[in-house]
Formats: structure tokens, sequence, C-alpha cells
């Protein structure tokens, strides 16, 4: 089983501050990949927390662990010690991850000081996973049979890095499930005036939907969904598309089904 508990970090999670919206995106993201979504646990940036929350886990055996929150530069940023120390690995400089670090600073000129420098270590056989738009790299770890993945608080951050480099592995390693997709071209409406027929497509079915802006009242949206049986996956697709269809072209907009 592909049992996945999601671990959100932070403090500003539990004053109220910030709503949780990464463990709500990547529970629909592992679920549509096959990935049996357990828990979700918010837990504040605290060191006794995070360690008995990831050894919890361990003990059960679960085979996906993905955090987020706690990667940055800032004191308080302290997910990869903690992962160490739970790991019982030394906490390195990962030479990997400081030429990625180096390389974004260069980029944008900026100091490559002590505290960026911090962001390069992580425990000892962790491998670095590129961050796309901020400079923390995220983490990836294996340990006995579980799969650790340490991705940044940032929710455009961790949205990429996990589009990019993450959901390929896990596409590989997960059940093999089929994956159903759709693109709709639409012209003439702004994003704006369609997001909420998005989110109500969400609620819709079990689908994963995003619109690309392409240009002035031009949009892709993008539908999918996956199943162990394959004709699930496409009447799940096929009900929300012809709901996007006809709620978009409700309000002006011209629409092609390009595959
Ligand atoms: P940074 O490099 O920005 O410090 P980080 O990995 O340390 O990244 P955090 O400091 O934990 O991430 O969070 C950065 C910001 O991301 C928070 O201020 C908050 O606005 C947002 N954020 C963090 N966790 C979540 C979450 N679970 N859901 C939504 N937004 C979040
Ligand atoms: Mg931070």
């Amino acid at each position: 089983m592909y049992t996945t508990w999601i671990v959100n970090i932070g403090n500003e999670l539990l004053i109220g501050k910030t709503v949780n919206t990464n463990g709500a995106w990547l529970a629909r993201k592992l679920t549509l990949l096959g990935y049996d979504v357990r828990r979700i646990i918010v837990v504040p940036d605290a060191e006794d927390e995070v360690i008995s929350v990831i050894k919890d886990a361990l003990n059960r055996k679960i085979k996906l662990v993905i955090t987020t929150g706690g990667l940055g530069p800032t004191f308080d940023d302290r997910t990869s010690e903690f992962l160490a120390k739970v790991l019982n690995q030394e906490l390195v400089i990962n030479e990997d991850a400081f030429k990625m670090i180096e390389k974004t600073c260069k980029e944008r000129g900026i100091e490559v000081n002590e505290k960026i420098i911090k962001q390069a270590k992580m425990p000892k056989n962790a491998k670095p996973i590129p961050n796309v738009y901020g400079t923390a790299p995220g983490i990836w770890i294996e340990h006995e049979n579980t799969i650790i993945i340490a991705l940044p608080g940032v929710p455009k951050e961790m949205i990429a890095m996990f589009e990019q480099y993450v959901e390929p592995k896990l596409k590989e390693i997960g059940p093999k499930l089929h994956f159903v997709e759709k693109i709709l071209e639409i012209k003439g409406v702004m994003e704006s005036e369609i997001a909420h027929i998005v989110e109500q497509g969400l609620k819709l079915g079990k689908v994963y939907i995003k619109s690309h802006p392409k240009g002035y009242k031009e949009i892709e949206i993008h539908v999918y969904s996956s199943d162990k049986i394959r004709e699930k996956a496409i009447e799940e697709v096929e009900k929300v598309v012809k709901y996007l269809i006809n709620e978009i072209s409700k309000k002006g907009g011209n629409i092609v089904e390009v595959m």
C-alpha cells in the first residue's frame, strides 16, 4: 500500500494566520497519483513536534511522508536539521544543493552568505530537489521503506517543485493507475472570469484542473484524472469537461478541445 502522510510545518498555520492550502493541494495531487493519504498533520516549527511525527511515521512504516515549510534561510527554518536528527544522520553541506544555490545566487546577483549556505545543509543520505523560484532546495531521503520529501512552505515554490521533479518520480514509483487527460483551449474570456467555474469543477469529480493563461483572453485548461479502472477516469474527466464547456460558453468563451 502507498500509505502517505502530509506534514505541514509552520507556526503561522497553527495561529490561524495562514490557511493550510499546501495540505489540500498535495492531498489532491497524491490521491490522483494513487497514493493513499491517511493523515494531514500540522505541526509548529518545534523540534519535538516535528521529530515525533516523523518518528511515528517511520514506526508505522508509512510509505511516503511529504513535509512543507521550514526550509528557508531564517533561524526558525529547521526542517533539514530535524530530519537529520530523527534519521540519525549527520547534517552536512550537500554538494549538489550547494551548486544549485550558488547558481541561483549568481543569476540573481545575491551574495552567497552563511544564511544562504545553511539551505544546502541536509542529512547525509539526502538528494536535493531543485527550487525553481526560491533558493532553498527540497530534500528527498529514502530511509528503510519510507520516502521522506521535504518541500518549502511558499505555495508557488512547493507547487513548481512538486510538478517538475516530485510528481514524475512518484508516478514511476506509485501504483500504475490509468491517467486520462484533456486540454481545452479557450478564447474570449479572462482567467478571473472563469476562476469560480474551475473551482466548482474541482468539486464535481475526482479530477485535477489547472488553468494556464496563454495571452489576453486566451487560456488553456488542463483536466485530468486517474483510476485503476480506465473507464472510470474517462468518465470523471468527461463529466467535468462537459460542465466546464457549458459554463464557460455561458460567459462568452470559445472552446476548442485539443486532446
Ligand atoms: P522561506 O524560504 O520563504 O522561508 P520556507 O520553506 O521556510 O520558505 P515557511 O517559512 O515555512 O517556508 O513558509 C513561507 C510562507 O509560505 C509562509 O509565510 C506562508 O505564507 C506560506 N506557507 C507556509 N506553509 C504553508 C501552507 N501549509 N499552506 C499555505 N501556505 C503556506
Ligand atoms: Mg521560512
